[in-house]
């Protein structure tokens, strides 16, 4: 699997500070923005600030300093958002995780009592 980062995708123009975001927390490897069209209550997109298309890039290529910030950056949204009845993670992924923008964002909702996270099937 090779991966290719197209530098021009949307957040890779927010990091750049080309468009605002609503940001709702930063640090040296990581950036967390309100989403655009929230689906929930609470709807957070955390991204790394390296050039990473997806989940599975930044887990086998990032550095563990990139991994850590990141991770912290999950833990802060998780308290500033104060999600403590729960939330959902989402890394959507490629064509057939339906991935609109490739640069990998983790979609962290809550707020409110999600569904299910798939159609039940059978
Ligand atoms: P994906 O389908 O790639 O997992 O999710 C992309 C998300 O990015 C969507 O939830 C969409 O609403 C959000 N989004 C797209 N463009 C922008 C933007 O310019 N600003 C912000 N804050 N969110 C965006």
């Amino acid at each position: 699997m090779t991966f290719d980062y197209d530098d021009q995708n949307i957040f890779a123009r927010i990091l750049r500070g080309e468009i605002p975001n609503k940001t709702v927390y930063e640090n040296d490897h990581a950036l967390a923005f309100a989403d655009i069209a929230p689906q929930a209550p609470v709807h957070v997109l955390i991204i790394p600030k390296g050039p990473y298309v997806s989940l599975d890039h930044f887990a086998g290529h990032a550095r563990p300093e990139e991994q850590a910030g990141f991770f912290q950056a999950v833990a802060e949204v998780c308290r500033i958002a104060g999600v403590d009845d729960g939330f959902r993670a989402i890394a959507n992924t490629r064509a057939h995780g339906v991935q609109d923008v490739p640069h990998f964002h983790l979609h962290i909702l809550g707020g409110k009592r999600l569904g299910r996270m798939l159609p039940e099937v059978g």
